[in-house]
């Protein structure tokens, strides 16, 4: 191929990517948006394997052998619940690319001019850096949202400074590194600060502030692909990084917003846990208990009932038989409506695409901010394994882990019946009041097999 055709496919490759970001960005269009993604990374495959400047054709094809069926096997066998961990593991690879691809390009620097030295020789610094952040920092989100390691946050004394210093050793290690026309040592010690760092960054964040970390590394992730394009000279791989790290960045910035946090404090590390005591979870009083057949009961006598799921829906897989639920109540003449946590479930929309997959109508599925002044005049909330998202003593507690995060004010509706298997806490580690409010009833159970047993009696 030559190299003007190559850069052709790049640019149609590169609008395929665009509208694939325009498709994701609604449930009605996100199955044609990952078609454009798919179809746009197949021209960009086409056109740098066969372009003018690949070489080792046998290498590429055993290695994409490899990967695709890695990844295959890997998309067969997730969970719906495994996918934000995956998410995390797969920014890791990006992360380890971007370093790879920087050494490789420093001790194979190609056709580098004499006028380009000083900026071949910063990309690689800055390359590797953002490459090894992102590498340990989403091995470190992987660890924790499979709960391998603690979503406690790490709480080392000094770690702000400790990060300034990691950043400021690092500048300095790139002025050396440059100044010399490259210096292994230097190279290798920003090397190993930039590994640390990355853990550190995110081992010090807690359990309630993950969805902006897993955001925020989906950003890092893109600009270390967009600098590997840099030392690779590949536009495309430039242009789709910058769009994956912009858009992560975008995301991040929706994040902080619904958790309430401040952006700058975000990107610059360690944010959200400072000061907070240490999370409670006991049981703080009396709770009430209620059967699926009083839940159905009073769901018979509601003429206005919301459904806020959360994360155990998720693992029950409890969306078919709550949208079952939910046609029926209509059917009998019931306003029934969905409200949607930002950070609900285990990545951003997780919830939307649960019930998108039981054909819930699009049009009874509410934003957090879209439904927050109805509670008071609601019949019926039914928590569906959600509880940090519906959490008041974010609004309450000052010194909760998840203060100042927006909630769900379910517990200003009629009554509220809380689904799930244990007074257990969720994510935050933080115990609800909301469970032992006088208008609560908690329906213990899997959320399934409650669902489920309340729909056949809602039959009857
Ligand atoms: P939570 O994680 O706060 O709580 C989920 C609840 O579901 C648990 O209390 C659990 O209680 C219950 N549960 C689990 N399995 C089942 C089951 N089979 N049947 C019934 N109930 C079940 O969920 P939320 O969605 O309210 O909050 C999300 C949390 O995850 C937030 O803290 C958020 O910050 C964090 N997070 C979100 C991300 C995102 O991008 N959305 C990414 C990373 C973290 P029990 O064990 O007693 O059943």
């Amino acid at each position: 191929m030559s190299h003007g055709l190559v850069t052709a496919a790049y640019i149609v490759a590169a609008i395929f990517f665009i509208f694939s970001l325009a498709g994701l960005s609604k449930q009605e269009t996100a199955k044609n948006g990952c078609y454009s993604g798919m179809i746009g990374m197949a021209i960009a495959l086409i056109a740098t394997i066969f372009g003018d400047n690949t070489a080792g054709f046998g290498w590429i094809i055993i290695a994409m052998i490899i990967g695709g069926a890695a990844g295959i096997y890997k998309a067969r066998k997730v969970e719906m619940t495994e996918m934000p961990e995956l998410i995390a593991l797969l920014h890791s690879f990006v992360g380890l690319a971007a370093v790879l691809v920087g050494f490789s390009s420093f001790i194979e620097p190609g056709d580098v001019s004499y006028d380009m030295e000083t900026i071949h020789l910063v990309e690689v610094f800055l390359g590797i850096f953002i490459g090894a952040v992102t590498f340990t920092g989403s091995i470190v989100a992987f660890g924790k949202l499979n709960g391998k390691i603690s979503s406690a946050p790490l709480q080392l004394p000094h770690k702000h400074k400790l990060n300034l210093a990691a950043l400021v050793v690092s500048f300095i290690l790139m002025l050396i590194f440059v100044s010399v026309d490259g210096s292994w040592t230097a190279l290798i010690l920003m090397t190993l600060i930039a590994l640390a760092f990355g853990w550190h960054l995110v081992a010090s964040i807690g359990g309630a502030d993950m969805p902006v970390v897993v955001s925020m590394l989906n950003s890092y992730s893109g600009w270390a692909a967009a600098a590997a394009g840099f030392m690779l000279s590949n536009d495309l791989l430039i242009v789709t990084g910058a769009l994956v790290g912009s858009s992560g960045a975008i995301l991040s910035y929706i994040m902080c917003k619904a958790m309430n946090r401040s952006f700058i404090s975000v990107i610059a590390g360690g944010f959200g846990t400072d000061g907070s005591a240490p999370a409670a979870d006991g049981e703080i009083g009396e709770y009430r208990e209620a059967s699926p057949a009083e839940v159905a009961e009073m769901l018979r006598e509601a003429n206005s009932v919301i459904i806020t799921p959360g994360y155990g829906m998720a693992v029950a897989q409890a969306q078919y038989p709550v949208a079952e639920i939910t046609e029926l109540l209509r059917k009998n003449g019931a306003e029934v409506r969905f409200g949607i946590h930002p950070v609900a479930g285990r990545l951003p929309g997780h919830m939307n695409v649960l019930l998108a997959e039981a054909k819930v109508p699009y049009d009874i599925v509410l934003e957090m901010d879209e439904i927050n002044d109805d509670f008071p005049e609601t019949d019926v909330v039914l928590v569906i394994g959600a509880n940090d998202t519906v959490n008041p003593a974010a609004e309450t507690d000052p010194n909760s882990p998840i203060a100042g995060m927006p909630v769900l004010e379910v517990w200003k509706a009629k009554e509220v019946v809380i689904f799930k298997r244990s007074m257990n806490t969720g994510y935050a580690g933080v115990q609800n009041p909301l469970f032992f409010n006088e208008n609560s009833v908690m329906c213990f159970g899997d959320a399934k097999s409650t669902v489920d047993e309340i729909l056949a009696e809602l039959k009857k």
